[in-house]
């Protein structure tokens, strides 16, 4: 479904991501890990269009994505993307900050889209707050506000870019369970993450970039068992 051909991304002599090639299938999950400042968020940014590339291309569904700045909106309502702070509108309820998306950008019914937020509300068990504002919640409360928000826009694929990592560990198993049923249900998901159990047991293929090349890629088995290279392996290392 989506599929990214040697695209290069650089901040001036900074070269982040070298020349990655990656195709991610329907229903597939893919969680990428890798040392800090590799160019995982700068990967994902790319995907949904925050970041312009160099050289390379990236398509979904058969359709060339990138390099294409003024009908990206159009491209970001196919591809959700939740990071690592919540961006709610602090001036409005958890129902608004989930159909405004919806509503404004796909003009869809205001009350079939409310209907919808209900559900989905009710699968990550937040009903009770859709009226409240995001500063009545709690960190993984929000987060799970913020998964909802990108869902209800009917996304073809989900990124998700380190989004337990501001959340006390308390809340983490709640926002993870979320991202498990999801996995389960079919999403098509690519997951930048640092907790390596949850990237283990959620993984259909795991990528391992390091300075912004894949190093590599494998099941979860091949990848936490058996490391191919000596890079992964020290990766690996501190987790123990
Ligand atoms: P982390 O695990 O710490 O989140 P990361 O793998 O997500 O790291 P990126 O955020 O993708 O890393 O950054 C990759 C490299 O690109 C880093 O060296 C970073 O300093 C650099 N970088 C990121 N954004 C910019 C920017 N806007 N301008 C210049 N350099 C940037
Ligand atoms: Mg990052």
């Amino acid at each position: 479904i989506l599929t990214i051909n040697h695209i290069k991304k650089d901040y001036g002599s900074l070269e982040v991501i070298k020349d990655i090639s990656l195709t991610v299938g329907k229903g597939e999950v893919v969680v990428v890990v890798g040392p800090s400042g590799c160019g995982k968020s700068t990967l994902l940014r790319c995907i949904n269009g925050l970041e312009t590339i160099q050289g390379g291309e990236i398509s979904l569904k058969g359709e060339i994505i990138s390099g294409r700045q003024k009908d990206m909106h159009l491209v970001r309502q196919k591809i959700g993307m939740v990071f690592q702070s919540y961006d709610l509108f602090p001036h409005k309820n958890i129902l608004d900050n989930i159909t405004l998306g919806p509503v404004k950008a796909q003009h869809r019914k205001k009350e079939e889209a409310e209907e919808e937020a209900e559900k989905l509300l009710v699968r990550v068990g937040l009903l009770d707050k859709k009226d409240a504002y995001p500063r009545q919640l709690s960190g993984g409360q929000k987060q799970r506000v913020a998964i909802v928000r990108a869902l209800c826009m009917h996304p073809e694929v989900m990124l998700f870019d380190e989004v337990t990592a501001a959340l006390d560990p308390e809340m983490v198993r709640e926002v993870l369970d979320v991202m498990l049923e999801l996995a389960r249900e079919g999403s098509t998901m690519i997951i930048v993450t640092h907790e390596m159990q949850f990237a283990r047991a959620i993984a259909d293929r795991i990528i391992f970039l390091d300075k912004g090349e894949v190093v590599e890629e494998g099941t979860p088995e091949e990848f936490f068992e058996n490391p191919k290279t000596e890079r992964a392996r020290k990766f690996l290392n501190v987790f123990e």
